[in-house]
């Protein structure tokens, strides 16, 4: 049996892009299974498999392994780990939407903590003990100092359950690497992913009105919303809108394939957080205008009040990445937007085209 990673939320935005990467190299050695609910994800009736993943198999000519579990299935995860020769895993799933998990926060600790608990305790009874973890730049909390780097506090002044299930799981992980040496874990803690597969065929498919800025632009674009609420006008940044570290999904896939690259390294063990982000803030307003450049489209807009719990500014400090990893960010802002107008314009709907 060749090596297999196993990608959770594999059929997510991330997910997708990731395992889309790690089978265009010329070099890969791994077979793709991919675990994932569809809870956030569209398959279509008479498919077997989600429709980005038999996208990115009709793209790259593999086969991908799918399984429609949830990780917090036991039995069904087993099952993976026995029909596979796994050897690390790349866990995306978890629930995302800020909002939703400060109505529902049992919710989001059950989904995002329990189910990252129950994949641990199944990896570790399988031997396998190399992950990469889905983390986000909310664990920071409101931001000390700029750029953020990886020794900044964690854990203070998060603003949502989402953010407090990342911070959590991270310090779960850290209990587990230094409890016993075997495991080496790196969390990524992504800054603000956007754009999309610049094949036009994967891209980011939010169910309902979207709430993040990139997806919520591109549909004012397509005509699917008439237009942005800018929220805040008056934080203290050059035009008063908010900056924000925008990281095209495509160098954030290319940063996991080389978080895999250095579980290689045997001098590498424990757990390790590291930046994915550009190290440069864009604001709400020039990012409306690199997509109106990138596009074409006029992006009717209106500021209004801010966003409770949002902050000013963020951006990240990306040494780190470099000096471990040997990754930087390659894209730029026009790169972001053309990219996902490319998605949006050829698939308006989505997948459900
Ligand atoms: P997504 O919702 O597009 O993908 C997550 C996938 O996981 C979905 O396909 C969903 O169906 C699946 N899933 C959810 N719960 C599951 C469960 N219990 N069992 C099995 N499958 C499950 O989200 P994304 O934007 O691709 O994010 C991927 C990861 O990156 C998440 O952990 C998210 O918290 C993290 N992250 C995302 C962002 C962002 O802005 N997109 C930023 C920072 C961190
Ligand atoms: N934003 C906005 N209008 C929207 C969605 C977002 O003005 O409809 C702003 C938001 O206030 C923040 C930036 O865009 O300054 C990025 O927000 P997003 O939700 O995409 O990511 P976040 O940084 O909050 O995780």
């Amino acid at each position: 049996m060749p090596p297999s990673i196993l990608v959770t939320g594999g059929a997510g935005y991330v997910g997708s892009h990731t395992v889309a990467t790690l089978l265009e190299r010329d070099d890969n050695r791994y077979d793709i299974v991919v675990v994932d609910n569809l809870s956030n994800s569209y398959r279509s009736e008479n498919e077997k498999k989600p429709e980005a993943l038999r996208r990115i198999e009709d793209m790259t000519g593999s086969t991908i392994h799918f399984y429609a579990n949830d990780i917090r299935d036991r039995a069904a995860l087993n099952r993976i780990f026995e029909n596979h020769e796994i050897e690390c895993v790349i866990h995306f799933a978890a629930l995302k939407a800020v909002g939703e998990s400060v109505e529902k926060p049992l919710e989001y600790y059950q989904a995002n903590i329990t189910g990252t608990c129950t994949l641990l305790e199944v990896m570790r009874e399988h031997g396998v003990t190399q992950l990469v973890y889905s983390s986000s730049c909310t664990v920071y909390g409101e931001p000390q100092k700029l750029p953020l780097d990886e020794g900044h506090p964690t854990g203070q002044g998060i603003s949502s359950p989402y953010g407090r299930t990342k911070y959590f799981c991270e310090e779960i992980m850290k209990d587990l690497c230094a409890s016993d040496q075997n495991w080496k874990v790196i969390s990524l803690r992504y800054f603000n992913p956007v754009g999309a597969h610049g094949s036009g065929r994967i891209g980011e498919d939010p169910y309902g009105i979207p709430n993040n800025l990139m997806p919520f632009i591109s549909q004012v674009a397509v005509g699917r919303l008439s237009e942005l609420l800018v929220f805040g006008g008056d934080y203290p940044t050059a035009d008063g809108s908010g900056v924000r570290d925008y990281i095209h999904v495509q160098d954030l896939a290319d940063g996991h394939v080389r978080a895999i690259q250095l579980f290689q390294d045997p001098r590498f063990v424990g757990f390790q957080p590291i930046n994915l982000g550009t190290g440069t803030g864009y604001s709400v307003l020039q990012m409306v205008a690199a997509f109106e450049a990138a596009s074409g489209c006029k992006i009717p807009h209106r500021v209004v009040g801010r966003r409770a719990g949002d902050i000013a500014t963020n951006y990240a400090d990306v040494s780190l990445a470099r000096q471990l990893l040997g990754w930087g960010a390659s894209r730029t802002v026009i790169d972001m937007c053309r990219d996902t107008w490319k998605w949006q314009s050829e698939n308006p709907n989505g997948y459900k085209n």
